[in-house]
Formats: structure tokens, sequence, C-alpha cells
């Protein structure tokens, strides 16, 4: 048997520049050669065989050719077979079939498996050129068209992986996308850790076993954290048939292989060219959509552990100050007899008992008070006062430790008395916290100013992402005037990354090792919950080692 097969150099198939790469097969040696020749003077790369049992090799196996130029009546095999192969592993390969009788069976047939173009024999060689040249325009198109209905496949299956965070769900879509794209029988999706061996989390179909070989491929393909191919061994089984093909993509994201796409077949090209490389991607963004699933698994526990640890504080705080506030009370009512019936050095100690005892029952009102406020215990009551008479009553109250710190302390209200309704002692409450905070939080000799005005808007600073605000749900269109209360201080200011958690149950700016002053961060929390209840906002502006403003607005409700 005379053969000539001239291996092209390999080439990028279909790649734009590339010189095409054509296939002739006749069993007439001279029909090959002139074909060849006059091709090769167009400038194609042109490899030819007399035999069709090599064709079929070099068209399963070898590399991949543009075109196809094969005669249809062959002693062993018909041109068509050749024609179907091809199509088989290349859908767009451009063929054209040469033949001495044209059949309307054979045209038929040839319309099925694409054929681009007849040569009935014997032909011009113009012809023969014309015929390559237009059949590779038609390859063209349709790989144009191919990368189109890739890049929709793609998108499709990218917005399927984007649709859960579920870890055997995103393993189950990416089975049906990566199947769907290769008609592969077979697919596993197998995770894993460095450390940890692989295990299979979703398979295609349950009549789908995955063998040795096939897990073997897959550890591979992982440790390698590469694609990988395997053939001639059994990788898997599907419906008693064995799969002796598989294609192995490690699943990588920022890195790390988190993850193995295990596809078998029983064929041995499995993957169409393209085909490999849209696995790879889809397989890449699923990696990603994996890596987004563990992290959200990871936070989603983290938060429910956070949920529990918060409900488990917040039940001890309950049961913890109800159970602190009888023996406390009977501590206070006897050191208070004590304090009456002694008089001296023993007055002065029972009044320092009595003065301790009394700030545990202040903590202890506190945390009382934010827990009735959590749970919508908290009764508001409604009388009408004077803003003017609330900023004296707690100035009055905290006169002492404002002259202890040597403060100076500017009030400034309208000369009008301004009317409020509200529950005055749960205002006393918030003003209390705030003009606390700024005594304590101002060192020694500083500058408190507490002003009062009605307002008609609230007047939110306009810097507003220097400002926290709590606003509750109240309309506020229905309100004709505000009462503004603010207190400005000179103290040490709260940086500005501090800022958002500051009325925070518990949050304090210095930790309890670096902490100068007393305190157990519930004030402004308290102060938050309040304000809201009493249908308010509040808000602060504050610079780091220049002071703090913290300010409340509430409506006046007067009718
Ligand atoms: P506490 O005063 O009991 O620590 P708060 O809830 O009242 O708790 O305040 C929380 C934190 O906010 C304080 O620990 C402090 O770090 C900061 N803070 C509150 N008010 C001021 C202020 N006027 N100046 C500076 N920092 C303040």
């Amino acid at each position: 048997m005379s053969q000539t097969t001239s291996q092209p150099n390999v080439l990028a198939s279909g790649s734009a520049g590339a010189v095409p790469q054509i296939l002739i097969v006749d069993d007439e040696q001279h029909m090959c050669d002139v074909c060849a020749r006059t091709l090769r003077r167009s400038g194609y790369i042109v490899a030819t065989t007399n035999d069709p049992h090599m064709a079929l090799d070099i068209l399963t196996t070898g590399p991949q050719f543009d075109l196809l130029l094969t005669d249809i009546k062959m002693p062993t095999m018909s041109g068509l077979d050749l024609a179907r192969i091809a199509r088989d592993r290349d859908p767009t390969i451009a063929i054209i079939i040469m033949t001495g009788f044209t059949s309307f069976e054979n045209m038929q047939q040839s319309v099925q498996r694409g054929v681009a173009d007849f040569l009935s024999k014997p032909f011009e060689l113009e012809q023969l050129r014309m015929a390559v040249e237009q059949a590779l325009q038609k390859r063209l198109l349709l790989q144009d068209n191919l990368r189109l209905r890739t890049l929709e496949h793609l998108l499709a299956s990218s917005e399927a992986l984007s649709t859960t965070l579920e870890l055997t769900e995103l393993a189950n879509i990416l089975l049906r996308e990566t199947l769907r794209q290769s008609g592969c029988r077979a697919g596993f999706v197998l995770v894993g850790e460095s450390y940890a061996p692989l295990h299979i989390i979703a398979l295609s179909q349950p009549q789908g076993r995955l063998l040795d070989a096939g897990l073997a491929l897959a550890q591979r393909a992982f440790e390698l954290q590469d694609q990988l191919t395997g053939a001639g061994a059994r990788f898997g089984e599907f419906d008693g048939r064995d799969l002796s093909s598989a294609f192995a993509v490690a699943l990588r994201a920022q890195g790390v292989a988190n993850g193995v796409l295990l596809l078998c077949d029983d064929r041995p090209t499995m993957l169409r060219p393209g085909v490999q490389e849209e696995i790879a991607l889809i397989a890449n963004h699923a990696s990603a959509a994996f890596r987004n699933a563990t992290l959200y698994g990871q936070i989603d526990e983290a938060y429910q552990r956070l949920k529990e640890l918060d409900r488990l504080k917040s039940e001890f705080i309950s049961i913890a100050s109800h159970e602190l506030r009888t023996p406390l009370s009977i501590v206070l009512g006897y050191t208070m007899m004590l304090r009456e019936q002694s008089s001296g050095q023993q007055h002065d100690y029972a009044q320092r008992v009595m003065d301790g005892g009394q700030r545990i029952k202040e903590i202890v009102d506190d945390m009382v008070s934010l827990r009735h406020l959590e749970t919508g215990q908290t009764r508001l009551s409604a009388a009408r006062c004077l803003a003017q008479d609330l900023v004296t009553q707690t100035t009055e109250r905290l006169r002492a430790a404002i002259e202890e710190r040597q403060h100076r302390l500017t009030v400034q209200v309208p000369d009008e008395p301004l009317v409020i309704v509200c529950d005055h002692k749960k205002v006393l409450l918030v003003l209390g916290h705030l003009v606390s905070n700024a005594i304590k939080f101002t060192p020694s000799g500083g500058q408190l100013t507490i002003r009062v005005s009605g307002q008609t808007s609230i007047p939110l600073p306009s810097q507003s992402d220097k400002t926290i605000t709590h606003l509750a749900t109240t309309l506020w269109d229905d309100i004709a005037l505000w009462v503004v209360f603010e207190v400005q201080d000179t103290g040490i200011g709260i940086a500005e990354r501090e800022q958002a958690r500051i009325f925070d149950r518990f949050y304090q700016v210095a930790d309890s090792l670096t902490r100068d002053h007393g305190g157990t961060g519930l004030g402004l929390a308290i102060v938050r919950e309040l304000v809201a209840a009493l249908g308010g906002a509040v808000w602060m502006t504050s610079q780091s080692g220049v002071g703090s403003t913290f300010a409340f607005a509430l409506p006046q409700h007067l009718e």
C-alpha cells in the first residue's frame, strides 16, 4: 500500500492568522498528489493518505485539521464515515467530498454530516481551490457561531452558579452544566482539603459509579492543581458500561484547590475542541462559588454562635440583675439604718458603703432598664414639663461630680419656657448618661456646654459620615417642633473608626485593661433605646483629642 502522510507542524487549529491545515484522503495516489500540490501552492499545509484507516486514526487522535477533502468511495471505508468521525471531534471542520458520481442518497447523507461542498470527478484545479476557500470561510463563520454559543453557555452556567451558596447544590449545578456542555456520560464532584482525602459530594446519576482509577486521577489533578486527561483505564461505570476516558479538573480559588470535577465517558475522544476549555472555565467559576459557599457557611456558623452567646449574655444579665436587686435593697436599707444610728467615723464608713451600694444599684438598674427597653416592656408616661427644668435637675444632680473634676459648665437655654410633653424620667435618664459621660471623658478643668433649643426640623450635622444617628420610625412630617438637647465637651473625643459602634451594648473605646474610667458600656445603648422609644433621634459628632457633642431631639407633642 502506498501512502504519503506529510504530518504538518503542530499549529493551533483555527486560530486567527494560522495557516489552515488540510487532510486529503483518496485511495488513488495520483489524486492525492495532484490535489496536495495544488493546495500547497495556494499556501495551505497539506497531509495526504490513501489509507482510509490511517485517515481514521489521524482524525480521531492525531493533530486537528481545518478541512477534510475525501473521496467518497474507497475500498474499505466510505468517505462519509470519515466525515462523521471528523465532525464528532470537531463540529466546525470543513468537509469536501470528491466523487465520481453523486447519488441522491449520498447527497442526503452528506448534508446530514455537514459536508460543505461536492467536487465531481474529474474537476478543474481552480474549482478545487475555490471550493476549499469557500469551505474554510464557512468554517470560520461556524467557529464564530460556536464561540458565541459557548459564551452564552458560560453566561448561563455562571448565572446558575450564582443562585446558591449551598455546597451540594452548587456541585449539582456544576455537574449539570458541564455534562450538558460535554455530553459525557457521567460526572463526579469531589471536595477535599490538602490534609484530607477527596470525597464525593455530587454525582451525575445514581447509575454512575466512580472506580479506583477515576479517584486516583481526581486525586492527582487535585494535588497538581491542574487539568488531567486519562484514557484506557476503568475510571467509572455507567449503567454497567465501562467509562474508559476521563477528564479531571481541579477546582481552584485564590491559588488553593478545594475540589475536583471529574467527567467520564466511553468515547475515546470525549471532549471536542474548545469544550475542554469551556469546562475548565465553568469549573473555575464554580471554584470561586465553592469558596464563597464555604466562607459563607463559616460566617453563618460564627454568626449563629455569636447570636447564641448574645442570648446567653442577655439571659445572664437578666437573671443576675433580678437576683441582685433584692439583696442589694436589703444591704442599702440596713446601711442607711446604721448610718442614721451612728456618728463620727462610723457614720462616714456607713456613708461610703451606701455610696458603693448606690453605684451597684445604678448598674443593676441600667441592666434592667436596657433589658426592658429591648424586650418592649418599657412603659412610657406623658406629662408637660419644661425643657429648662430637665437640664437644671440634671446639672444639680451631677454638680458634685462636675466640681470634683473642676469642669466649667455653661448652660444655654431659651429665655422663653420651652414646654415638652414627654416621659420626663426617661429624658432625665438620657441627659444624665450624656452629661455623666461628658464629665468622665473630659480631663479635669474642661469645658462642658449644655444647650436646649426648639427647632422645626432635626438639625442633623452636615458631615453625615462622621455622624451616627439612631432614628425612630415615627412619621416625622407631622412634628411641628423638635426640642433639641446638646451636650458638648472638650474631652478626649472618639476616633472616627470607633464612632459606628459607640451605641452598641457593652462597647467601650478603651478595653477593660487600658481603661482609666469606670463604666459598663451600657449607657449609650440605653440612650439609643430610650430616645427611640420616645420617638426621637440621637446623633453625635466627635474628634479625637478635641471633644464630642452628643445630641438628641424629641418631638414636642403639645396637643
Ligand atoms: P460607659 O460610659 O459605661 O463606658 P457608654 O455606653 O456610656 O458606656 O459609653 C460607651 C463608650 O463611649 C465609653 O466607654 C467611651 O469610650 C465612649 N464615650 C461615651 N461618651 C463619650 C464622650 N463624651 N467622650 C469620649 N468618649 C465617650
